[in-house]
């Protein structure tokens, strides 16, 4: 298991009989520290699963046991390899009984909790319930209970949510069922109150291994402690300078606190840097330097130089959008200097602070037809009133596409029922025919009623009409017309509000139909410019046209989910991660750093505005330690500031980063161009190939 591991990491990988932690800057291999850990334990005859791997997230969990099938196969498979949070549900099932929790209990989902909470504080305001509703789960990371809360409250405000909170819990345990805090509280309970179940936990795991220890919180590390006892047999790998969820309850303190609560810790350092090239880390480097050390470190890259570091400015987020994907227009498809093969859609990420900010770059993308995935967020085209309608537009496009018939003959519902649905299922398959053909079939009122056949045959006969009126549609005010008259005709703006709990999410929802149309409309009128410059024109296009570009895109990009498309991630869920290009983007002051005096309902001395701005300056630098061979940076003349668009300037992060004064400039244009023209023709054979595959 020492194969692929410098002296450092072999250290870590060979103490296996005490507490250890492995604290080195990003990049350095701590993830991979553990993973050959596990390999190692087993190697020594420790059953797998007697060893407990903690990640951060489900992702990191899945690609751990990935990761250590390739080094012990099978095996891999029995390790306990999961989140703090599955690791409570599996104590909570085993052992919860003891407390009164049936085995069966059910987990409450956020949106649950926030029905809960307007009943049990009497309100129906969802803002209000989800405020009530983040504060008891902070107080619940923090390891308090209701009466606990109440003690210590500050305010009115506080006592108030205290007492709701008294009353949450006991619906909760009326319900049978817990929240998502419990499944972290409520282990912990059961491991300090019932010593049986402590010893059986301890006895069982032989040996604990902890990824992005640096954002447990208080309670994390109380569990970690219950389950490792007196015997200490752990492996904790972190990295202060990326401790980047301090708002969710996370603290540095289970960093500061270990070496006085194990006395024997084994702390060893990792220097090496793997992941970047020496330009990029020394911009790492610099933005965190001002930021308070908890432990000295130093890292060094052994990759050479790289290209330098891009700063790229631009007017607005529209113009950023093109930029970036004009970059990876340019070099996709191109050889990476040093490595063997094509730079490939994967091997991009855009990153940025705050999910609203992915919508401009999607749209971006899906008008270029580069297949993309968002994570840490959900995707604008995910929507469920998004995908609602471009399931129509799929319909329109293909109508042998049954997935889409079956959403658009169901969304908004029109009296046509399941056991219809599932004859002409039955029917369709019989006779080898899509749903939408079979429709039209000779003998389908052999299987269905006069009242059904007739329903279909109106859905048909409608969906017809659309696709012919939608090719005879072009520009921005006809296409405009014709989708106001569509949603009218199938009544969508009712089924949200009648489908939704609260006017305010149904206005929500309504409010993105609206944008997405009037993206359609724009599209069709060519109006869409191209900032960039470097398509041949703002040609009309018919609605027909823009619909089958939507809707390719639409399959392309769910067939290739998780394979080679582009990643839209929120710096937060980038942790860990890295991809050969990144490109940071939004790093504009107010946005990252966030406007750090502007949130309502924050006090805001300067400590605390001190402290909020080291934790930036950590989401930084995780952002820049993403990047393995080339890193961009961009930020925009003009953010949005609610409504307003407000002037800005770039981020004091870009200057920190201490780069040379000349940044990098755009290719020129006509290069640009005819890369774009060269990548449509890639696009395009790639998904005739695909679909010779279907
Ligand atoms: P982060 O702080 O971002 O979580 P990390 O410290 O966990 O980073 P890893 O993800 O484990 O770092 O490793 C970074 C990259 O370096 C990975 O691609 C990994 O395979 C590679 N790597 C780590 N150690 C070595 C090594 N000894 N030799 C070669 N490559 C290595
Ligand atoms: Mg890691």
């Amino acid at each position: 298991m020492s194969a692929g591991l410098n002296l450092a990491q072999q250290e870590a990988v060979n103490f296996l009989h005490g507490p250890c932690l492995v604290l080195a800057g990003a990049g350095s291999g701590k993830t991979r520290v553990i993973t050959h850990k596990i390999g190692r334990l087993i190697q020594t005859g420790l059953e797998p699963k007697r060893i407990a791997a903690i990640t951060f997230t489900n992702k990191a969990a899945t690609e751990m046991r990935e990761r250590a099938k390739g080094l012990i196969g099978k095996a891999a498979n029995d390790v306990v390899i999961c989140t703090f949070h599955a690791l409570g549900v599996r104590m909570l099932r085993q052992d919860g009984g003891v407390m009164g929790l049936k085995p069966q209990f059910s987990i409450m989902d956020s949106a649950d909790v926030t029905g809960i909470l307007k009943d049990a504080g009497g309100t129906t305001d969802a803002a209000t319930a989800r405020q009530w509703q983040w504060t008891i789960s902070l107080w619940k990371n923090m390891g308090l209970n209701s009466e606990q809360a109440l003690a210590l409250a500050k305010d009115d405000n506080e006592r108030i949510i205290a007492k709701i909170m008294a009353r949450y819990e006991e619906r909760l345990t009326a319900y049978q069922s817990v929240d998502f805090d419990d499944l972290i509280g409520l282990p912990l309970k059961l491991l300090q109150e019932h010593d049986e179940v402590r010893l059986k936990w301890q006895s069982q795991l032989g040996h604990v291994l902890v990824d992005e220890y640096q954002d447990t919180n208080a309670t994390q590390y109380e569990v970690l402690k219950c389950l490792v006892g007196d015997n200490a047999r752990f492996t904790a790998v972190g990295d202060d300078d990326q401790s980047i969820y301090g708002w969710r309850g996370a603290t540095l303190d289970n960093l500061r606190k270990l070496p006085q609560d194990f006395p024997n810790l084994k702390v060893i350092k990792l220097e090496q840097n793997y992941r970047s090239t020496s330009a990029i880390l020394r911009a790492a480097n610099n933005v965190i330097q001002p930021n308070p050390k908890l432990f000295p470190k130093t890292l060094f890259s052994e990759l050479g130089e790289g290209e330098p570091v891009r700063v790229v400015d631009a007017d607005n987020e529209e113009h950023e959008a093109e930029r970036v994907v004009a970059r990876i227009q340019s070099l996709h498809g191109g050889t990476d200097a040093g490595s063997c093969g094509f730079k490939e859609l994967k091997d991009f990420a855009v990153l940025y602070r705050a999910n609203h900010q992915a919508r401009i770059f999607e749209k971006a993308l899906r008008k270029a037809q580069i297949p993309y995935k968002v994570s840490g967020g959900q995707s604008f085209f995910d929507r469920a009133e998004i995908r609602d309608l471009c399931a129509w537009l799929r319909l329109w496009v293909n109508n042998d596409d049954d997935p889409a018939f079956l959403r658009t003959v169901t969304t908004p519902k029109r009296g046509i029922g399941h056991q219809t649905l599932a004859s002409l299922g039955q029917f369709a398959s019989q006779y080898k025919l899509s749903m939408f053909e079979a429709l039209f079939s000779n003998s389908l009122p052999s299987v269905l009623n006069a009242r059904a056949l007739g329903s279909l045959h109106e859905f048909g006969r409608y969906v017809n009409d659309l696709e012919f009126r939608a090719r005879l549609t072009t520009g921005a005010e006809d296409a405009r017309a014709f989708l106001t008259d569509w949603l009218k005709d199938i009544g969508y703006e009712k089924h949200l509000y009648d489908a939704e709990e609260s006017e305010k999410a149904a206005a929500s929802k309504w409010n993105n139909v609206m944008e997405f149309c009037d993206w359609m409309a724009q599209r069709c009128g060519g109006q869409i410019d191209d900032t960039a410059g470097v398509t041949s024109g703002n040609e009309v296009k018919n609605l027909l046209e823009v619909a089958q570009t939507i809707a390719l895109l639409s399959t392309l990009t769910e067939r290739e989910k998780d394979q080679n498309v582009v990643t839209l991630s929120t710096l937060h869920a980038s942790k860990g991660l890295e991809w050969p290009h990144v490109m940071l983007v939004g790093v504009t002051e107010g946005m990252l750093p966030f406007k750090l005096d502007d949130e309502p309902g924050t006090e805001h001395t300067n400590d605390n505005i001190a402290v909020r701005l080291q934790e930036e300056r950590r989401l930084m630098y995780v952002g820049i330690t993403r990047a393995q061979r080339s890193l961009s940076v961009s930020w925009t003349r003009k953010r949005k500031k609610g409504r307003d668009m407000i002037a800005a300037i770039p981020s004091r992060f870009i200057a920190e980063m201490g780069l040379d004064k000349d940044t990098v400039k755009e290719d020129p244009r006509e290069k640009l161009k005819a890369l774009r023209a060269e990548f449509a023709q890639r696009a395009s054979a790639a998904s005739a190939e695909s679909a010779a595959h279907k």
